[in-house]
């Protein structure tokens, strides 16, 4: 991990020191990413089995999970496992439920009533990854919103193994949740499908969920080229941590290697105002990667990480507001008292017993999170992420008689005179309804 002394940083090194990895192969990403949607959007099913026999070594004879596979994934789980995911998905729909938007109506004048409803969105389509490793926490993230949410179908797609079949775990979260069809399909060519539907796969109004940088490019060209909404750009991990000299080292290291071993393109930040922190946490990676599984996968993650030795810990959340990472773990005496200087962050985890790996599981919050700085004007999801909220006003004639003539100088204004006479009629007709009244 590059070790940096930010106040010896001019400008230009420090705007580099804050760059993502990622953004270094996106233009190559992009060209794919528009060739496999291009394959898909004209050649459906034929593609996507094409596709899927060169990326993923396996192209299954029919994509959707067929309802005994349900059954034996199900089985083939310890009871372990099952209890947990079931645990996990208890105090997700907890914490999403409380935060679930209500209905309101409000009478903005007398005789003038506004309301917003919320309306489910009807098709949505849930991408949980399992490229490098099965995500079936995501199934439950994206299955549990949906369903309170209340939409009416929600389908669900993640890559096939080798052996054709879908990930156990996540077709046993999938159906905990309720998602109504699973589709064996990974990457940008799942995204293609659900945006466009296929012989099939239905197409899907609004697609949610994470991906490496192929599906979150697929995302966004399916978003731009109008075919489908989406959630936020929520590409490979990353994790900003501000650390004091009180922490942890060996916390510390765990939760940088813990966001690490994601991808290679995966990002981890520390900074801190205490060198004998980041001297300890440097000798803290050193042992923990060494026995780590996916060490290979988190030392090339590493490379294109950073230790930052800040001058004062107020500095450390200039930069990180800055960065906008997708999560922020405050390592620090007080975690609660700085929680104020944050802006922007897709999730913040407060002191030395809050890993992020608990909010990543279990501990009630989403962790489809913004990344790649999106987090400066975008959310994780929520339950609102799957609805679409409807704004209705009625006005009496009572109503357009008092606030009428308001319209009528905006239109003016505005050199819009059919606007100011559909207002003005009424309020003629209003006012002789009111005196003959
Ligand atoms: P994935 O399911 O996102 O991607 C696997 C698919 O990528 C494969 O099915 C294949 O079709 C496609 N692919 C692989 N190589 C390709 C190539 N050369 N060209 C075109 N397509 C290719 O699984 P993954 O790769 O393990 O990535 C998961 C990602 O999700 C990680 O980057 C992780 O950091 C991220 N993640 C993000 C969040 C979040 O909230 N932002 C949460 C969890 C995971």
């Amino acid at each position: 991990m590059q070790r940096l002394d930010w106040p010896a940083l001019d400008v230009a090194a420090r705007e580099a020191a804050l760059q993502r990895p990622v953004q270094a192969v996106a233009g190559r990403t992009r060209d794919t990413v528009a060739a496999i949607i291009d394959e898909v959007r004209s050649r459906g099913d034929e593609a996507l089995r094409e596709i899927s026999a060169r990326l993923d070594g396996v192209a299954p004879d029919a994509f959707e999970v067929a309802e005994a596979e349900y059954e034996a994934a199900a089985a083939s789980l310890s009871p372990a496992l099952r209890s947990a995911i079931v645990d996990a998905a208890e105090r997700i729909e907890r914490f999403h439920r409380a935060g679930m938007v209500q209905p309101y109506s409000v009478e903005t004048a007398p005789g003038v009533v506004c309301e917003r409803m919320v309306r489910a969105i009807a098709r949505v389509g849930l991408y949980v990854p399992a490229g490098s490793a099965p995500l079936p926490s995501t199934a439950l993230m994206l299955g549990v919103p949906a369903r309170l949410a209340g939409c009416r179908e929600r389908v669900l797609c993640t890559p096939p193994r080798r052996d054709g079949s879908a990930d156990p775990a996540v077709l046993f979260a999938a159906q905990l949740t309720g998602v109504h069809r699973v589709f064996k399909l990974g990457g940008a060519q799942a995204i293609a499908a659900m945006a466009f539907g296929t012989a099939s796969v239905p197409r899907c109004d609004k697609l949610f969920g994470p991906g490496n940088s192929y599906v979150t490019e697929a995302k966004q060209q399916v978003a731009q080229g109008g075919s489908a909404a989406i959630d936020m750009p929520a590409g490979p991990s990353e994790v900003l941590v501000i650390a004091d000299a009180g922490a942890d080292a060996a916390f510390v290291a765990a939760d940088l290697l813990s966001q690490a071993e994601h991808g290679p393109d995966s990002q981890v930040l520390l900074l801190s105002d205490s060198d004998a922190l980041l001297d300890a946490v440097q000798g803290e990676l050193a042992i923990q990667l060494a026995a780590l599984p996916r060490a290979d996968i988190a030392r090339q993650a590493l490379a294109g990480s950073r230790l930052v030795r800040v001058e004062a810990l107020g500095d450390a959340f200039d930069i990180s507001n800055a960065y906008a990472p997708e999560h922020l773990i405050l390592a620090l005496r007080e975690p609660r008292a700085w929680l104020d200087r944050v802006d922007a962050a897709g999730s913040v985890f407060l002191g030395d017993f809050t890993p992020e790996a608990l909010g990543d599981y279990c501990s009630g919050t989403n962790h489809v999170l913004p990344t790649n700085g999106a987090a400066r004007a975008c959310s994780g999801v929520s339950v609102a992420s799957f609805q679409n909220f409807v704004s209705v006003q009625a006005a009496s004639a009572a109503g357009i008689a008092g606030i009428g003539a308001c319209a009528v100088t905006l239109a003016e204004a505005e050199g819009l005179e059919a606007h100011a006479s559909a207002v003005r009629l009424r309020m003629g007709r209003a006012g002789s309804a009111q005196e003959a009244a």
